[in-house]
């Protein structure tokens, strides 16, 4: 198994950053043995709340993980605090997704970490190595890698959300060899899960015809879900969540009406004003969903998924209710 990750130095002199790849660990089968010993948990500090999941379920009791932006909170505006440098300090790994959906937290995180801290950039390291890390991810999945780059929400196809789980099991063991196996063992079990999730969205959208997989959300975070799924996307904003134009507001509202789409989506995490204004202005429903954010209502990837899954099978399936 080979592990490519990312990681991103400070350049002394500039206070520039430059981007490199390093091939970090290479270990074998089943037999690798344990260099470091480590008395309490690794501390694993992530930019988003799905990132910190992802790695909980993989870690176990073994890690400690903080997010940097907290439940209900958009990444793509985010402004750390200063008490998010001494996590990020202590930090023996951290995780971002990279592709600009955290760039807002590069500063602080490159201003405080530790110089052996490894920073994995799980979007970055997929694209290096997506057959590597993404065995299953063929058909469909594999027709999306040329697109990673521009559409940094890769977790939503969860086939490349099981290319995360192995990018976080692999930069657990480099940081602490000795728990290899439960990391392993933890990121296998978690994988079998994704893979059911994965069939589970399936069949829950089962109940959507061909015709209307047509997916209308607020910014442009469903690109990999919706390929992965057989759905096609508009979204007011874009992959980044900037400004909604008025032009951009009557394209989807021409679109809605013009093409018979039953409900249009709003996220979470944004001010659902002009989404709702365009549903009415086109007369069609509305449904939430979640993208870039975990929730008390969806506090785990898993239950936010599945959550995405029945919303749009009740407004967009064969017999919505109305
Ligand atoms: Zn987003």
């Amino acid at each position: 198994m080979r592990l490519l990750a990312t990681v991103r130095k400070a350049a002394p002199a500039a206070g520039a950053l430059a981007t490199m790849s390093l091939v970090l660990a290479a270990c074998g089968g089943g037999d690798a043995s344990p260099t470091t010993a480590s008395p309490g948990p690794v501390l694993i500090v992530t930019t988003t709340a799905i990132l910190a999941d992802l790695a909980r379920n993989v870690g176990g009791d073994a890690v400690e993980v903080r997010s940097l932006v907290g439940l209900g909170s958009d990444v793509h505006s985010f402004q750390s605090t200063p008490g998010d440098s001494i996590a990020i300090r202590e930090a023996r790994v951290i995780l971002t997704n990279g592709g600009g959906l955290d760039a807002a937290l590069d500063p602080i995180i490159d201003g405080a970490k530790a110089s052996d801290t490894t920073v994995v950039e799980a979007a970055e390291a997929l694209k290096a190595d997506p057959i590597g890390l993404m065995p299953a991810a063929t058909g469909d999945g594999a027709a999306t890698f040329p697109q990673m780059n521009a559409d940094p929400h890769l977790w939503l196809n969860p086939q490349f959300a099981i290319g995360y789980v192995a990018l976080i099991r692999d930069a657990m063991i480099d940081a602490d060899p000795a728990r290899t196996e439960t990391f392993r063992r933890n990121a296998d079990a978690f994988i079998q899960e994704l893979t059911r999730l994965d069939s589970e969205i399936e069949a829950t959208l089962a109940t959507i015809p061909r015709q209307r997989r047509r997916l209308v959300t607020f910014h442009d975070a469903f690109g990999h879900f919706a390929r992965r799924y057989g759905f096609a996307v508009s979204a007011l904003t874009g992959v980044q969540a900037g400004d909604v134009t008025p032009g951009a507001v009557r394209a989807i509202v021409d679109q809605v009406r013009a093409e018979g789409i039953p409900a249009i989506f709003a996220e979470r995490q944004f001010n659902q004003d002009v989404l709702r204004q365009v549903a009415r202005d086109a007369g069609v429903r509305v449904g939430v969903i979640s993208s870039d954010v975990l929730t008390e209502e969806t506090p785990t990837y898993v239950e936010m998924m599945r959550a995405n899954a029945v919303t749009l099978a009740e407004l967009l399936g064969d017999e919505p209710g109305r």
